[in-house]
């Protein structure tokens, strides 16, 4: 009996610099390190679960499924895709059960803002819209 859908299920994390794994295959998405010039950089690898990854600047990966779901025109590709459309509006429009979203927050010392990073249970390009 499949399970009722749910809202994209928000986690916040205290702290960025984590390396970031998806809590279904255990990959490495991302995180945030300084450089050997201090500065902070940040690498994604997306898995098959990864439904986006967004900052407060914008979405820097976002899936086939959330393209199609949301009907966003064909994806740009890197920083700054889709600055109308926002985390915010998937929080309100997804609902999918096994969805969670990890938020971040970075420190004011550093000037750094929110990053999002949502996963699917199942991998994303198994995942059926239904009408
Ligand atoms: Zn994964």
């Amino acid at each position: 009996m499949p399970a009722l859908p749910q809202k994209i299920q928000r986690i916040e994390l205290p702290e960025y610099f984590h390396p970031i794994h998806c809590p279904f295959c255990g990959k490495q998405i991302g995180g945030g390190y300084e450089d050997e010039a201090e500065t902070i950089a940040t690498e994604f690898a997306p898995c098959d679960h990864t439904l986006f990854i967004a900052s407060d600047g914008g979405f820097e990966y976002i899936s086939d499924f959330i393209v199609e779901l949301f009907d966003l025109e064909s994806p740009e590709k890197g920083p700054h895709a889709f600055v109308r459309f926002s985390v915010d509006e998937i929080e309100e429009g997804l609902l999918l059960e096994g969805s969670i979203m990890f938020a971040f927050y970075g420190p004011p010392q550093v000037g750094f803002f929110g990053a999002y990073i949502g996963f699917s249970q199942i991998p994303v390009d198994e995942i059926q819209i239904r009408d």
